[in-house]
């Protein structure tokens, strides 16, 4: 009886056997599903280097193909040589599987040799799909995902596909049980699905993070809504003028810049002033599900009222829409 040795080094090539070369590669190509493998591929997982297999037919790879697929053809199986259709699984079918992997890790992203231990289709074939981009396909499992309002969650190496709604959660995880604002010591401290470099990278710092997700809590995105009828009036302004330098005043990003964008920790000392409520009818996204908060001039900017914490409030969406552009006297 023979006993494998673990070795580094490959057996000589002198006295391979054509049956040796095309079990070597009826291996790799069971290894992909019976579908295009190139050299390197061979390369990768065969126990002989492919210069020995061309070597064995005349010099020519692709007659060890050939001789492959005659191998294959007696057993039945069809070798699909063509790189560009292997069989015909249609994306649909790609995003099944795609799916149905992530499911079992509930969610949670996987690798490829995860996928291959459950997943009916190869990774090799999935990965051809998607121009040969495995992220390309999780990509697309992440957009189908989304339709469905479920977040594959990244691990954590990958910081920099970590959606905000991930962040927010362990935010809120952490935020909870310390009952305060956690400190960068805190955060490392409590065992953090979301690394602390992730957070301060993906919101510009810390202390915006933090601000980000008080607005968030407050009802997702915090907006004045009667910004956006006069930014789009400044707009046709900017179109209705020829005059290259007053297009250049008119620039409606520097206008918004210098005009009345409330800045983020100003929202949040109103938001926090008026303790998360609307100032008119009461309601607060922490009881009532669905509020949306709007900071809200009370003297509106465009009849000469300010950006200081005095004239704004709290509104929600609906008193904000129903009050509209009339000053509150
Ligand atoms: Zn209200």
């Amino acid at each position: 009886m023979n006993f494998l040795k673990f070795e580094f080094e490959r057996p000589p090539i002198k006295n391979i056997s054509e049956d040796l070369i095309l079990d070597e590669l009826e291996k790799v190509a069971k290894h992909f599903n019976y579908e295009y493998f190139s050299r390197k591929n061979f390369d990768e997982l065969a126990n002989i280097h492919s210069a020995t297999v061309e070597r064995h037919y005349g010099g020519s790879w692709s007659a060890a193909i050939k001789a492959l697929e005659e191998r294959l053809k007696c057993k039945n199986i069809t070798y699909a040589l063509n790189k560009r259709s292997p069989r015909n699984v249609s994306e649909e079918q790609i995003l099944d599987e795609l799916e149905k992997v992530a499911k079992h890790f509930n969610y949670e992203c996987f690798s490829r040799k995860n996928y291959d231990e459950l997943a009916c289709i190869h990774s090799a074939t999935v990965e051809r799909h998607y121009d040969g981009s495995w992220s390309a396909a999780i990509k697309a499992l992440e957009e189908r995902l989304k339709h469905k309002n479920i977040i594959l969650i990244s691990s954590r190496r990958s910081g920099r596909n970590t959606s905000e709604k991930v962040m927010f959660d362990e935010m809120e995880r952490i935020w909870v049980y310390l009952g305060h604002r956690p400190s960068k010591s805190e955060w490392l401290g409590a065992d953090p699905k979301v690394s602390y470099d992730t957070i301060y990278r993906n919101f510009g710092g810390w202390t915006n993070a933090c601000l980000k997700f008080i607005e968030y809590k407050s009802g997702g995105s915090v907006t004045i809504d009667n910004d956006i009828v006069e930014k789009t009036e400044k707009v046709i302004d900017v179109i209705k003028t020829d005059n290259p330098k007053k297009k250049e005043e008119c620039n409606p990003k520097k206008l918004l810049k210098k005009t009345r964008t409330i800045s983020l920790n100003i929202r949040i000392k109103v938001l926090s002033r008026d303790n998360f409520r609307c100032v008119f009818c009461g309601k607060s996204p922490a009881t009532d599900i669905g509020t949306k908060l709007h900071v809200d001039h009370i003297i509106p900017f465009s009849k000469g009222g300010t950006n200081s914490i005095d004239n704004l409030q709290t509104l929600c969406e609906q008193c904000n829409l129903g009050k509209s552009d009339s000053v509150m006297q």
